[in-house]
């Protein structure tokens, strides 16, 4: 017996009211914000991960689904969306564009993690990016982007977790008091975080381990060590926030894994629903990245939101969603003859934009009306040797239990008025 591979699954038929309800608030909400759609391929060159996410990443160093094609190209299922983006923007010259250049993508990410309730192999995320602008309205424009979605969709209990990671001129300032209060720690921290000291040392405030908690908590703030021009930065950010009454928590440990963030960082937690996954969307600026990539000197700030972690609130939150549109007839028939006009009108009707099922085989009228009732269709079309002798179609009313006769250059009209 073949499963799903460890970490994938399948969004069965009974999700996909759903998965359809957020992709559309998703298509609405960026159209509203002015973000055009930019799909890049599910696989680049790993070079481009290496460099876009970071040596010394959890991504890179142990999650990336890596392969070698059949032309000998290193190629990598991407992990995250920002890298190919960028990749896009440099290719296509988007800084020849008017600035920012705003879009957005959706689609499945790959990375080798261990699977839990909220966290896959193979999941989807909605990424938003404003690139060539570092404007903090901007900011303020992602985070809202953000917002407005969860919002939106009805989700409770919202709150941002909000940092600034610095720019090339502080950061390295910061890491230089960091480590050096780590070193006095040594003994008392995990391994994982000797290492990260050496490799990533801004992750050392990641770490979940119990024994390194009071280490955290007690290590200097970035934000005490932030130069002019991202102190302001921040402090604008946080004016703007107070205006629109957004709650926000200043958060010093959030670092977020990736290498490329510079001044703001944030998250979106939702109250409820996720247990330890709480953080439903991160984001933050990348002013570094486009150069580091190849590109002119090109600031950007974006969001990633994982779509499964969305559902999962909503179910846990108990939000209610539209229902798809299911089909609302259906076309029942006895004896060969009345069979092969049902197959044209069915055929007829969809033309018409009529959703239509056929039913299928020869069985008895009887069966083909509990079909009719287990699909909840509004109406079942009757097609018989009385219906094809007198040129008519029987329309039963599936909720009356009434019916009448109709002609069959008229039956979509029929249908039409009353569906
Ligand atoms: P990141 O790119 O790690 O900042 O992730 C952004 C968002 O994607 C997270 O807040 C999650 O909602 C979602 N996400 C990340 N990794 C996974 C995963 N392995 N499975 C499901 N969702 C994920």
């Amino acid at each position: 017996m073949y499963q799903a591979v460890r970490g994938t699954q399948d969004i069965l038929p009974d999700d996909a009211p759903y998965w359809r309800h957020l992709e559309n608030t998703i298509h609405d909400l960026c159209a509203r914000y002015g973000y055009r759609r930019l799909e890049p391929p599910l696989f680049e060159e790993t070079s481009l991960f290496v460099r876009g996410v970071g040596e010394g990443t959890d991504i890179v160093e142990k999650e990336m689904y890596s392969f070698t094609d059949r032309g000998g190209r290193e190629l990598t299922l991407r992990p995250e969306f920002t890298a190919g983006v960028m990749r896009a923007y440099i290719e296509h010259g988007m800084h020849t564009w008017p600035q920012p250049v705003k879009v957005y993508s959706i689609g499945p990410a790959f990375r080798y993690e261990a699977p839990q309730a909220g966290r896959y192999r193979q999941f989807h995320q909605v990424n938003v990016e404003a690139i060539g602008e570092q404007d903090p309205a901007v900011d303020l424009e992602i985070m809202s982007v953000a917002w407005d979605l969860y919002e939106t969709l009805g989700s409770q209990g919202l709150s941002f977790q909000l940092n600034s990671t610095g720019c090339p001129a502080c950061k390295p300032v910061y890491i230089r008091h960091l480590v050096a209060y780590y070193e006095q720690h040594l003994d008392d921290i995990c391994p994982d975080c000797r290492r990260r000291l050496q490799r990533n040392p801004l992750r050392v405030l990641d770490c979940k381990v119990e024994s390194c908690q009071p280490i955290i908590e007690a290590a200097p703030h970035m934000r005490q060590y932030l130069c002019a021009e991202c102190a302001e930065h921040f402090a604008t950010l946080l004016g703007y926030l107070d205006l629109l009454g957004r709650p926000y928590t200043l958060n010093h440990r959030l670092v977020r894994g990736l290498d490329y963030y510079t001044k703001t960082v944030f998250e979106v937690w939702a109250g409820e629903g996720l247990g330890s996954q709480n953080a439903v969307c991160g984001g933050g600026r990348y002013d570094g990245l486009i150069e580091e990539l190849g590109g002119p000197p090109t600031p950007g700030i974006g969001f990633a939101a994982g779509l499964e972690r969305i559902i999962l609130t909503m179910k846990a939150q108990g939000i209610a969603i539209p229902q798809l549109p299911a089909p609302q007839v259906l076309v029942a028939h006895r004896g060969a003859a009345a069979k092969a006009r049902a197959v044209v009108l069915a055929s007829e009707l969809r033309a018409a934009g009529i959703a239509t099922l056929l039913a299928f085989g020869q069985r008895s009228l009887k069966a083909q009306m509990r079909e009719a009732d287990r699909a909840g269709v509004r109406f079942t079309l009757i097609l018989g040797g009385d219906e094809l002798a007198a040129g008519e179609v029987t329309v039963r009313d599936m909720s009356a239990a009434e019916q009448q006769r109709v002609a069959p250059a008229e039956i979509a009209g029929w249908l039409k008025r009353r569906l």
